[in-house]
């Protein structure tokens, strides 16, 4: 198996009449699918790139109302989109949006650009996400591919790679685009992503319900849920931290992570690694305190669970010192922890020790 030999129009007549009309009948009604402004579906293309559709339905509506058009978007400071991004994680994505924003308005007189190769050129802007801006807000000619998309057509013309791999990307990327339709090919698109999102779904697909049945390769049988062909299983690290929480009165000492990798601008608690299951130190946190701060003695205020991609964490949240002040840092109270834009991690440790800074804040005034 592995290769298509023939052309896929040819070997599957009336795949797009069929699934166009299943689309017609069987979309889910999402709030970027009732505008054709290329801002809105961008912004929600990203989101939905590692974030849930429910998740992503109430934060797209918060954002777009926050940030309306591109023009508000760059004109914001990076610490106001992150801190609208809380949450969604993938911080990259915001500081890649908001780049984009900036490069439309000086590079583009602030229309969003039109061909394919002006809105690949956009940060933060792959193949797929150019494939569906132009697709969808334009109308052009343009293919995608998503996970969504890749599984799909693994089963349709049971494709034998491995799932994410190379050339079961290059596969897929060459079926889309012979696929595509001149008309309504942002519609086919959709439908394809729709197809994979409520139908032929990772696990269970519903061969039963889908406009495809007739020509899927793999329709109906047990085996449809092996395609594509999964990855080996990924190594789960196991990580201790230790986080800090200095008070000054009503505020907590925060640091901002550099600009430049993983959560990169966003506040966090000084926070350090202690032990790791993998040979060598994650490295997502530093493993000495920053020069000037240390921790008490005692039992930690709480415990806090958090997963960073592969990394499960186990973090200790115990009471601090500070002697000066690191670089980066700053005291923060409650009321400033939603406009600087928290880590993940840092919003659960401090929701989960509040009685406790609560109980601190009360001995202070006493
Ligand atoms: S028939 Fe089944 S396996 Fe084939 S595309 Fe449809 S849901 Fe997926």
């Amino acid at each position: 198996m592995g290769g298509v030999s023939a052309s896929p129009i040819e070997s599957y007549p009336g795949l797009g009449a069929d699934l166009l009309k299943w689309y017609d009948l069987c979309a889910r009604d999402l709030p970027w699918r009732r505008t054709q402004d290329p801002y809105g579906i961008w912004i929600s293309e990203i989101m939905l790139q590692q974030t849930r559709v429910d998740v992503v339905i109430e934060r797209w509506l918060r954002f777009m109302e926050r940030f309306p058009r591109v023009s508000e978007l760059a004109r914001a400071q990076e610490d106001e989109v992150l801190a609208e991004w809380a949450g969604l994680g993938y911080y990259r994505r915001a500081r890649a949006i908001h780049a984009a924003a900036r490069v439309i308005m000086e590079q583009h007189n602030g229309v969003f650009p039109q061909t394919h190769n002006d809105v690949l050129d956009l940060p933060g802007i792959g193949p797929y996400t150019a494939g569906a801006i132009t697709s969808i807000a334009f109308g052009q000619q343009e293919a995608l591919v998503d996970g969504n998309v890749e599984r799909v057509f693994a089963r349709l013309f049971q494709l034998d790679e491995i799932t994410g791999s190379a050339p079961l990307k290059r596969e897929a990327w060459d079926l889309a685009r012979e696929l595509v339709p001149k008309t309504r090919p942002g519609d086919w698109n959709q439908a394809l992503m729709e197809l994979g999102a409520t139908v032929c779904t990772p696990r269970n697909p519903n061969c039963g319900a889908c406009p495809a049945r007739e020509l899927c390769k793999c329709a109906g049988a047990l085996e449809a849920a092996t395609y594509p062909r999964p990855k080996p299983p990924r190594e789960v690290i196991k990580l201790e931290v230790e986080c800090l929480v200095i008070r000054r009165e009503q505020q907590v000492l925060l640091v901002r992570r550099p600009d430049a990798g993983r959560m990169g601008g966003l506040y966090e608690l000084p926070t350090r690694e202690v032990s790791w299951s993998s040979s060598e130190p994650p490295g997502i946190f530093p493993e000495q305190w920053p020069a000037g701060l240390e921790s008490s003695e005692g039992e930690p205020l709480a415990q806090v669970s958090h997963t960073i991609t592969k990394h499960r964490i186990q973090a200790a949240i115990c009471l601090g010192t500070a002697l000066g002040m690191p670089n980066q840092a700053l005291w923060a109270g409650p009321d400033d922890w939603a406009r600087l834009g928290l880590s993940g991690m840092t919003s659960k440790a401090l929701s989960k020790s509040g009685v406790e800074i609560a109980t601190l804040r009360a001995d202070t005034r006493s």
